[in-house]
């Protein structure tokens, strides 16, 4: 079967997989597969403060352990800086980045109330903004997206949540594509990747949805493609909070990789498989498509 379908699996480099990280492998890995398309692995590793040496070659041979191997070259976001300034030059000549010297600091100072900050992130108030007189003779510390006063909601469907909107200005602001370390942010990095990578379908942990609005918007900048999203359901820790590599969550053991992705498949309602890794991969392959619709 030949298909135009290209889908991806995108960690950090921040720890080993865990339980959580091994359900969007796996999600991502079955939709490629039913879909009769490929699937990439890409080493998100543009945030090198944060990234744990030797983690990428770990994940990678975890995700082997499970029978997930990426179809093509696997992509290390870190060799990917002329793309990103490519793209951040772009922006500046459409008139959609612009310089800021706000610190943390200025940012939450000039939070008003209608600048609430949300999800304990800063809605950066527009100090640097062209119509409020840009640096005003400071420094430029990073580059931010800009968005226009009269930006609409952005509208989305995903295949899991179905109708999903957010209101980008007021709710995040004017977004950092380049901090003021000189590191590249997820939301052009992404953007940038998915493109090159000629990714048709993104399928991850659904704590990234309220990302797709900005990651749209950068699409429609740069004049690039929108792939279809699918957030799979996170896999939740004993205290209810959600299971990540910053709370400490455990490395999958490996030991029974067929066990791990028997927890995985639960958590996307499919029926627990028994045989060899290959073989689960198969079976769940062929039920995919009756659980979660394609699309
Ligand atoms: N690198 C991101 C993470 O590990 C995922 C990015 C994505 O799938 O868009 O959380």
């Amino acid at each position: 079967m030949t298909s135009s379908y290209i889908g991806r699996f995108a960690p950090s480099p921040t720890g080993a997989l865990h339980a959580g990280s091994l359900v969007a492998a796996l999600a991502s890995w079955l939709d490629a597969r039913a879909h009769g398309g490929a699937w990439l692995v890409r080493i998100e590793d543009v945030d090198t403060p944060r990234c744990v040496p030797g983690a990428d070659r770990l994940i990678l041979q975890q995700l082997a352990a499970c029978g997930l191997v990426s179809d093509g070259p696997v992509l290390w976001q870190s060799q990917r800086g002329p793309a990103y300034q490519q793209a951040l030059d772009t922006l500046i000549a459409r008139q959609h980045a612009y310089p800021c010297a706000c610190s943390r600091k200025d940012i939450a100072a000039a939070q008003t109330n209608a600048h609430k900050a949300r999800h304990g992130e800063l809605v950066y108030p527009g100090t640097c903004r062209p119509e409020n007189g840009g640096l005003r003779g400071h420094a430029a510390r990073a580059w931010r997206f800009f968005i226009p006063s009269a930006q609409a909601p952005v509208h989305w469907h995903d295949r899991r949540l179905g109708a999903q909107q957010q209101d980008v200005a007021h709710d995040v602001g004017d977004f950092v594509l380049q901090r003021a370390d000189g590191l590249w942010a997820y939301q052009l990095a992404v953007v940038v990747d998915d493109a090159a990578q000629g990714v048709t379908h993104v399928v991850r942990g659904a704590d990234l949805a309220d990302n797709t609005p900005r990651q749209m918007l950068l699409q429609r900048a740069l004049g690039l493609p929108t792939p279809t999203y699918l957030h799979t359901p996170l896999v939740l820790a004993a205290d209810g909070h959600k299971l990540s590599k910053q709370t400490g969550a455990a490395a999958l053991d490996l030991s029974e990789p067929l066990a791990a992705l028997n927890r995985a498949a639960q958590v996307l309602d499919l029926p627990s498989a028994t045989g060899g890794v290959a073989e689960a991969l198969a079976t769940w392959t062929t039920q995919w498509a009756s659980v979660w619709a394609l699309a």
